[in-house]
């Protein structure tokens, strides 16, 4: 064997990278990265009617979007042809595999392997799991070579395993039970094994395997709802790994130093979107204000909005100012669209206050104060004495002031700092909103 360890992600592209596939490619890279050894792509493409090139496509940009890169590939099996038949000939030669057309619908001959052949208990250990036994009286016949020419799963991912010195299989726990035909066929050609390590399943919230009717599998599609790739691939590395202690938030660099097979968890793992979600949040109030505003924009723009309508300065205020509020990034579009249009949604809380007779002679207030404010002046160091200053003048408490305007200006009751949105909505929109409000103008 290699002295450093060869691993590989080896999809079948039927459509696109989802969760648990994302997952395995992630412990497998971070496997190859923490130890130095090499990360292989390979794309298991035998089945050619269920496999496209644009799946292959979606599964690199699903690997890309998370980080990852490969130093071997990727390698397609339907390449790889001549190779599996040489070895399929080799073994029945050997009187190891022998032809039929049992179970051929087109009638055709298959290649099938003998099992009896391998006469000793298939156990091995796994470095997940542990011991893993199967009775090979449990085994029947296999087929190696289909009738229409192509190999089985088992049989070309041994073969190539082989050839490509892989050392370590890390893989979900759904093939475990193809590991002793794996075995069997390593020892009918009188290779070694690599070892095998089996990750557990991923369950929804009832336990049991997580799918599309529990939400979006597709790596694609958090993505596109806003998840930061790192905050994803953070979430990801931890359904079934942890460094031990209650480290949470990673960088990359941190989960390739700490990240080892032994501390896999042999249980499932649940996942749970809130905890994605507050990881994503926390990525997001981490990240810089012009990476912010960069990763922002294409969401701005998706959502009809232009994020550079007032310039970059602009959109970065914007975004460290919601920072907290919004948990992916699809929610900034949703929650500031009142800075950008004026078809903004009124919620019913503030179209009550504003419905309220004393709102109108609190807004007056504000808006005679506030057209004495120059437009150089409006930044928020200005703006809270001034609107503290009006409410007292008026009689009434500060929130008496500051509500009515909120609702005037953002249509809702919750918003940021009001001394800051007032600043990012500018002065001539704050007081047009004011001055229509109902009963102002
Ligand atoms: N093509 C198989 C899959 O996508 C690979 C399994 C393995 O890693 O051996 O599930």
């Amino acid at each position: 064997m290699p002295d450093k360890p060869r691993v590989r992600f080896a999809p079948s592209p039927t459509g696109y990278l989802h969760i648990g596939g994302a997952r395995t490619a992630l412990y497998n890279w971070l496997y190859a990265r923490h130890t130095g050894g090499t990360f292989i792509l390979r794309i298991e493409d035998t089945d050619r009617e269920r496999h496209t090139p644009e799946a292959v496509q979606a599964i690199i940009d699903g690997m890309k979007w998370l980080g990852m890169d490969w130093d071997e590939g990727p390698i397609h099996q339907s390449d790889r042809l001549a190779r599996y038949q040489e070895v399929a000939a080799e073994l029945e030669k050997k009187g190891l595999a022998y032809k039929t057309t049992k179970g051929a619908e087109d009638k055709g001959e298959a290649l099938a392997f003998r099992v009896a052949a391998a006469k000793e208990k298939v156990a091995f250990d796994d470095q997940v799991l542990g011991k893993v036994e199967f009775q090979d009286e449990v085994i029947e016949d296999f087929i190696l070579m289909r009738s229409n020419g192509w190999p089985t799963y088992n049989f070309s991912c041994v073969i190539d395993d082989h050839d490509m010195a892989i050392t370590d299989v890390i893989r979900g726990l759904d093939h475990v039970s193809n590991t002793p035909r794996q075995i069997m066929i390593y020892k009918a050609m009188g290779w070694t094994s690599p070892r095998f390590a089996h990750i557990p399943m991923i369950t929804n919230s009832e336990g049991k395997k997580y799918s599309k009717r529990d939400g979006a599998v597709a790596v694609g599609d958090y993505a596109n709802a806003g998840y930061l790739p790192e905050a994803f691939a953070n979430y990801t590395a931890l359904l079934g790994w942890s460094p031990g202690g209650d480290v949470e938030i990673m960088s990359r660099q941190e989960m390739v130093e700490k990240f080892t097979v032994d501390r896999v968890r042999k249980t499932a793992s649940q996942f749970d979107f809130q905890k994605l979600e507050w990881m994503n949040g926390k990525y997001i109030e981490g990240l810089p204000a012009a990476e912010l505003a960069e990763r922002m924009a294409p969401f701005f723009k998706s959502a009809g909005l232009d994020p550079d309508a007032r310039g970059r300065e602009w959109l970065e205020k914007l975004g460290q100012l919601l920072k907290e509020r919004a948990h992916t990034l699809v929610q900034f579009p949703k929650l500031t669209r009142y800075f950008f249009a004026d078809d903004y949604e009124v919620v019913p809380q503030a179209a009550e206050l504003l419905a309220k007779d004393t709102t109108p002679a609190a807004l007056k207030a504000a808006l005679a104060a506030l057209e004495k404010l120059p437009e150089a002046d409006w930044t928020p160091a200005k703006l809270d004495p001034l609107l503290r200053e009006a409410a007292k003048a008026a009689g009434m408490g500060f929130g008496k002031l500051a509500q009515p305007v909120r609702a005037a200006v953002t249509g809702t009751n919750v918003s940021p700092g009001l001394f800051e949105v007032l600043e990012l909505l500018g002065r001539e929109v704050t007081l047009a909103r004011i001055r229509r409000a109902p009963g102002v103008g």
